[in-house]
């Protein structure tokens, strides 16, 4: 992969759904499980040979092929509640949750309930429906800075027009963008820094030219210097900063204290937006995404009546919750740049599937089961993983440091602070993906790659913490032991 990236920056594949280009090796153990005649899971081996003869690398999206951890990737069959099942039968733990979209867990009634009554309506008129109109609704209402929103059919789309509205908005050319954070497989995001340039993005992928990324700025998350040094340089020509509202396409990296809204501050001193990618965030971290939970945080500790100014982003982007499990993305914010947009305005932006009324109802059916018992159950859930897989690693002497963003967290194995994404380049991926099949094995599903948060849902339950709790042991020693 390497040889196809110029200079030796990161791969597009090293972002995000992939393999680190160091992990092209795979463990040598489960190479050899992989090539094995006694192979453990026949029917995927067989699905995946089938797959990799029609379909590049056998996936539709590139982290499902097992690069990072090696071996046959599991092809699943159903879903229920904590629980996903796969071609041969064997029921796993999910802590993947279809990369979030199945907060309440899979096959949950009510949205397969909403998902029926609305096929049973018709799939699809390409006019304009309720149910486009009751979501919409739902986010305006959860998320305050959201005056109006459009929606699409996923997060690349979501963040693709985002820029395009931003550029259109402020008449400026350039985007500034953090290392390792993922925005969608949008041309102009794919795009990380050159060793040490701070000045000019280098395109991640084949495919993507340098005059597409020259004018996207890539800088190191949680590093408002960075940030102040580039628009000190570009005044006026910036038209927005887009961040992941807290990190979690490199594993879990939360923004420090003060980060984002530092980042709104000095967008606004210079007349350029503030773009909150909260596809992953948003609706899970808390009913208001990331942006509501970290605006409670701060009112809580800040006393009242301060005279500091709230901040707001000027637009959002949301995907994977607001779906439910089928195709929905969203993006929204202040009612003047949202103005911009066709028809109202002279920003292009359209999609035939925009808006179906399949995927509104069960996004609208999803957003409706986040309660707050829902988020409180999350919390607490999330918290007691982390604390159990901490405890595990410890007691196997594996260094490794959990992370956590709210109800978001993953584990890094290294021993340092991981603030950024070169820091999280420093992790042995060898551990992980020992430590992966060795929970994988034991019945849990992990995000197959050390740089993705894991997810819980309202579905797990005191058993499926039970099977986590056992699985972890043996998976730590198996860490330790790929460490040597
Ligand atoms: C998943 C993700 C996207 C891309 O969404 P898709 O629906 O996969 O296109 C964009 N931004 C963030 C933060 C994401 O996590």
């Amino acid at each position: 992969m390497s040889d196809t990236t110029p200079t030796g920056a990161a791969t597009a594949d090293e972002i995000h759904e992939s393999a680190p280009a160091e992990t092209d090796q795979v463990p040598t153990d489960t190479a050899k499980a992989a090539a094995r005649s006694d192979e453990p899971v026949p029917a995927s081996a067989a699905l995946f040979a089938r797959a990799s003869a029609v379909t590049p690398g056998g996936v539709n999206s590139p982290v499902r092929a097992f690069r990072s951890v090696g071996g046959t990737p599991r092809f699943m069959r159903s879903g229920r509640g904590p629980h996903i099942t796969d071609a041969d039968g064997n029921t796993y733990v999910d802590l993947v949750g279809s990369w979030g979209p199945m907060i309440l867990g899979h096959a949950n009634p009510a949205v397969l309930e909403a998902v029926s009554a609305a096929a049973a309506r018709g799939l699809s008129f390409g006019t304009p429906g309720e149910g486009e109109v009751a979501l919409a609704e739902a986010i305006v209402d959860r998320v305050p800075g959201v005056d109006r929103v459009r929606l699409v059919s996923s997060g690349t789309e979501a963040t693709m027009s985002a820029i395009r509205l931003a550029r259109g908005f402020t008449g400026r050319p350039k985007i500034v963008k953090f290392a390792g954070c993922y925005h969608g497989h949008v041309d102009a995001l794919l795009a990380s820094a050159g060793s040490g340039v701070a000045t000019f993005a280098l395109p991640d992928s084949a495919g993507v030219t340098a005059s597409t990324t020259a004018e996207v700025i890539v800088l190191p998350y949680n590093d408002l210097d960075a940030v102040r040094a580039a628009f000190a340089e570009h005044p006026g020509q910036i038209a927005a900063i887009i961040t992941e509202s807290a990190a979690a396409n490199m594993g879990v990296v939360p923004p420090r204290p003060g980060f984002n809204a530092g980042l709104a501050r000095i967008a606004h001193d210079d007349g350029a937006l503030f773009i909150m990618d909260e596809v992953m965030t948003g609706f899970r971290v808390s009913r208001a995404g990331w942006y509501g939970h970290e605006r409670s945080v701060e009112t809580s500790v800040s006393a009242v009546g301060t005279a500091d100014q709230p901040w707001v982003p000027d637009l959002f982007t949301f995907g994977k919750v607001i779906g439910g499990g089928l195709p929905v993305g969203a993006f929204g914010g202040r009612a003047d740049v949202m103005a911009m947009l066709a028809p109202n305005g002279p920003v292009y932006q359209a999609g035939t599937l925009s808006g179906n009324p399949i995927a509104t109802a069960a996004g609208l059916a999803n957003l409706t089961g986040c309660t707050a018992d829902v988020y409180a159950h999350l919390d607490r859930t999330a918290g007691t993983v982390g604390d159990l897989v901490d405890r595990a690693l410890d007691e196997a002497g594996v260094p490794h440091r959990l992370q956590r963003a709210g109800n978001l967290f993953s584990v890094f194995f290294t021993d340092a602070e991981v603030p950024d994404y070169d820091a999280a380049r420093t992790q042995s991926t060898a551990a992980f993906a020992a430590f992966f099949h060795g929970m994988l094995e034991a019945g849990v599903y992990l995000p197959p790659s050390a740089f993705e948060a894991w997810f819980v849902s309202a579905a797990h339950d005191d058993a499926a913490l039970q099977t986590i709790a056992d699985a972890l042991p043996g998976a730590a020693r198996k860490a330790a032991q790929a460490l040597g």
